[in-house]
């Protein structure tokens, strides 16, 4: 595992102003990756690093190094990442490994410290956040959603089976599905309510319609770095050196749909319309310092010891702050803020990152750099943690009032949800995700 090193140090500087600013989520600790290109051109997108209220342009900072502009800043490691970060996908730079990885983040965080000798060569590679427009980061291969919560699977589980909420199976296995990487969608793509059959408990046959218990579901989106051979399972010690890093998911979920059609065989056109992430992937070891231990109650079975390590014990967690909010077509159109319906953490989960990679890998089921994994919805214990709307309102029994007055039991057409995730911790700076959103259109007319 990577060591806190120089990049994490707390009172790092950055020439860049507003990387200085109390609050950004994109300080010179952060430096997550995204592909972007200038908003409304028909540039090839390329990969980017945010800082501060800027990107930093990883194709033209590939050719500033390639013209000798950049001295002895990057190492031969770091030079292999960089020209393979500036391609229009981050598969071949998450493929490499964090050898790699980590000598891109030095030389980064390097030549963004205030100081440096490379400001001018780096600052001349700047866009500003504000005129970019974002792809998908990596061509998704693969996408798993697994269920990492028990709080949510307790929740939506007495929702859907009252005398038998949590199955018996959910303690041992990080339960999990596999989900449609075609319809992932970057932030800001809108999409229209989708239609299928729903049948109501007390109807004798399903109608065909647009869905009306539309929910969204708050998950942090894990995307794999290295792979793995088919046959070859990933034991629990090596799991996260094949994690590239973590980013916000909204795992769109239509609840009618899926209450009649998630038997034997589990979730199927409720979940696979859309899936909407964040533009910026942050580090592994970005999230380093905030870390945390994870422990299985003492009553609960313990897990088997293929999921069993003493590092996973001691720092598997993350004290990743998730936060959900609404807002409506009203709210926008009056200018207000939009209504905050969950705020959780990713600590929360019952499983972590490097057992959903142990297990899903434990048959000889090869992962590609690329792949993407959800973690499920990430609902805490308390009120006010619900991760899903079909928590927060008792399966739509009891309705929320928002802050300007409307009322919901699921969305509607024109609610946009959004998603933001930071973390932050005594002795360590404070590093975002930034924002995603994205709009529920009318259903198409079928
Ligand atoms: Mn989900």
């Amino acid at each position: 595992m990577t060591q806190l090193n120089e990049t994490h140090e707390p009172s790092l500087q950055s020439w860049l102003n507003s990387a200085n600013l109390e609050g950004t989520d994109f300080p010179i600790q952060n430096l997550p990756f995204a592909e972007f290109r200038r908003a409304g051109s028909d540039e090839a997108f390329r990969g980017g690093v945010a800082i501060g209220d800027q990107i930093v342009d990883l194709a033209a900072l590939n050719n500033a190094y390639l013209q000798g502009s950049l001295g002895d800043l990057l190492t031969a490691e770091a030079a292999i990442a960089l020209a393979a970060a500036a391609q229009s996908s981050l598969n071949e730079l998450m493929s490499l490994g964090s050898i790699h990885w980590s000598a891109l983040r030095l030389a980064l965080s390097r030549g963004l410290r205030a100081g440096s000798a490379h400001e001018s060569v780096i600052a001349a590679c700047l866009i500003a956040q504000s005129d970019a427009e974002y792809a998908l980061p990596a061509r998704i291969g693969d996408y798993t959603d697994f269920y990492a919560s028990i709080h949510h699977a307790t929740n939506i589980g007495r929702l859907f089976r009252p005398d038998n909420p949590l199955l018996p199976n959910y303690q041992w296995i990080p339960i999990g599905y596999h989900g449609r990487s075609s319809s992932i969608n970057m932030s800001g793509a809108d999409f229209p309510r989708p239609h299928s059959q729903m049948k109501a408990p007390d109807a004798e046959k399903p109608v065909y319609g647009p869905c009306k218990r539309l929910d969204y579901e708050l998950e942090v989106g894990i995307f794999i770095g290295q792979g793995n051979a088919q046959g070859q399972s990933v034991a629990m010690d090596d799991a996260e050196a094949h994690v590239f890093g973590l980013c916000l998911l909204n795992d769109w979920s239509a609840r009618d749909i899926q209450a009649w059609e998630y038997q034997p065989l589990g979730p199927f056109l409720s979940k696979n319309f859309a899936s909407t992430i964040s533009p910026w992937v942050v580090t592994m070891e970005a999230l380093l310092p905030y870390r945390s231990a994870w422990t299985r109650p003492e009553a609960d079975p313990q897990p088997l010891s293929y999921l069993e390590s003493m590092q996973n014990r001691a720092a598997g967690g993350f004290d990743m702050q998730l936060e959900v909010l609404v807002e409506t077509a009203q709210m926008r159109e009056q200018g207000l803020a939009p209504h905050r319906l969950g705020l959780s953490n990713f600590d929360y989960s019952y499983w972590t990152v490097a057992q959903m990679v142990t297990h899903h890998t434990v048959n000889g089921c090869n992962l590609q750099a690329g792949d993407l994994f959800g973690s499920g919805t990430m609902s805490g214990p308390h009120a006010g943690s619900e991760g899903a709307m079909i928590e927060l309102t008792k399966g739509g029994k009891e309705p929320v009032t928002l802050s300007n007055g409307e009322v919901r039991t699921f969305l509607e057409d024109g609610d946009r949800v959004i998603m933001r995730g930071w973390c932050e911790r005594a002795g360590a700076k404070r590093i975002g995700f930034g924002e995603m959103s994205s709009t529920i259109l009318p259903a198409i007319e079928a």
